[in-house]
């Protein structure tokens, strides 16, 4: 008979990562099986831009906010790197991205006996096994795992508007593939940049550092680039205790929250980069050689690949005007889609599509998720499905998928996994204790 994991997990990005973590420094004895879709452990590989930095607090990592005792965390990651004392005399106020995304792989390769790599999930469906539900993932080489229980981490779905999705065409990217796509292709010599992030504005100022000759042009629909909000008062929304006092607020007041909270880490940039690109572009017109350029409050109205490149029709929100851009290239650094019933969002992960309809929705269509990250089956005796950092809609922005409370959401899904499959456990059968 094949082998029924307790857990299956899909992705094995920070999220589940974390969540291997807590479940090894736990000491429960579940039988656990990650499928990733990467052939190695890489974090934002398409964004490890020269000189970028994280955004979290780095001790708001894999573990140490969970436990800080725990091997696996950023600290001790250098101390066994033999580079603890010299990353502690940067002259940075956050690590480098690099660094980060290695401390990622680190802690990700001491649970490679638990990962399948280059595994792409493409289907999760309901089955039968030895008498009681689990779940069947089917993966793209055909290959079937079963699973007592489900943790979903794909990371949030990159958002492409309506406008360029209408019209697939390779050159035209989201920011996630960026550095992927500079190694594949050849040096352009025009390239549109649309959004206003922290990723667009990184994206832009390496594009001008990289391709000098090449016309690198910003594009938005808000009056600039943003800073972002850093004010520690705001930053409380990152703190444990926000994330349970949004998840208990009606929606409407969910909805103002994210109003409020939105600038602390969407549509904004870090002032370090905010500066350097004004002050690039300054630079570049003093000299009398513009190449970096900004096209604010402004729309494409149209895409239209051709031949030998791909215009975009656009237009100013505000007075109307018209115009054309060519270029190699179209970067979309436009963000992720969150779960919902909104224009920009969907309204689950599109892997749940054939058991989706299994699960409880509000009023308003939107998944019911609960404290713990699971969803509530409508069939009481239904296998447990989590989600793991897709949960800003029902959890808030702390919640985001970041760094900040990954490793106590870690704890928390681990816990609510152990306590549902106890609970789930056919009479004569004790899943949890066939390793003990
Ligand atoms: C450029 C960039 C920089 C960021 N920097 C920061 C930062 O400094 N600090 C911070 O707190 N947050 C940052 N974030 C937010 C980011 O979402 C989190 O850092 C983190 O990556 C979230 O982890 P995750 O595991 O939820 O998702 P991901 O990191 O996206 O990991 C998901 C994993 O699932 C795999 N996967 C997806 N689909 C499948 C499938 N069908 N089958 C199998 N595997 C699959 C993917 O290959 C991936 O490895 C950044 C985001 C971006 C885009």
């Amino acid at each position: 008979m094949r082998e029924c994991h307790d857990v299956l997990g899909i992705g094995f990005g920070p999220a589940n990562i974390a969540l291997a973590v807590a479940i090894e420094e736990s000491g429960e004895p579940l039988r656990v099986r990650f499928l990733e879709r990467q052939a190695a452990p890489v974090w934002q590989g398409g964004m490890l831009l020269d000189g970028s930095d994280i955004q979290n607090h780095p001790a708001r990592d894999l573990a140490t906010l969970r436990n800080p005792r725990s091997r696996y965390t950023f600290l001790n990651y250098l101390f066994e790197m033999g580079r603890l004392v010299q990353h502690l005399n940067l002259p940075l106020r956050f690590p480098l991205r690099k660094e980060y995304a290695q401390y990622v792989a680190w802690v990700a390769h001491h649970f490679d006996d638990q990962v399948e790599y280059g595994c792409t999930a493409t289907e999760i469906d309901l089955v039968q096994h030895d008498g009681a539900p689990a779940y069947r993932v089917r993966t793209e080489s055909g290959a079937e795992h079963l699973g007592r229980a489900l943790v979903l981490a794909p990371g949030r779905t990159p958002y492409v508007p309506d406008v360029f999705a209408r019209v697939p065409d390779d050159r035209i990217f989201h920011a996630t593939q960026y550095l992927y796509q500079v190694a594949a292709r050849p040096a352009p010599a025009a390239v549109v940049v649309i959004g206003g992030s922290q990723s667009a504005v990184e994206i832009l100022l390496d594009l001008g550092a990289r391709f000098p000759e090449a016309t690198v042009t910003g594009l938005q629909r808000s009056f600039g680039p943003r800073l972002k909000d850093t004010s520690p008062f705001s930053e409380e929304a990152f703190f444990p205790e926000f994330v349970d006092y949004y998840h208990r607020a009606p929606q409407a007041s969910k909805d103002r929250l994210d109003r409020e909270l939105r600038p602390t880490n969407y549509s904004s940039v870090d002032g370090d980069v905010l500066e350097r690109l004004y002050t690039t572009v300054y630079e570049q017109r003093l000299d009398g050689r513009q190449r970096l350029f900004l096209r604010n409050n402004t729309d494409v109205t149209a895409v239209e690949p051709e031949a030998g490149a791909v215009r975009l029709r656009v237009r100013d929100v505000h007075t109307g005007v018209t115009g054309t851009l060519a270029a190699d290239w179209v970067v979309l650094a436009t963000g992720f889609r969150d779960l919902g019933p909104g224009p920009l969002s969907e309204r689950w992960p599109p892997l749940l599509d054939k058991v989706a309809e299994r699960f409880h929705v509000d009023a308003t269509g939107r998944l019911l998720v609960g404290a713990d990250y699971g969803l509530a089956p409508r069939d009481e005796r239904e296998p447990v499905l989590f989600l793991n950092g897709l949960c800003e809609s029902s959890h808030g922005i702390g919640d985001a998928g970041s760094f900040s409370l990954l490793s106590l959401r870690a704890e928390k899904i681990r816990r609510g996994l152990t306590a549902r499959l106890r609970a789930a456990a056919p009479a004569g059968r004790r899943p949890l204790e066939a390793l003990s």
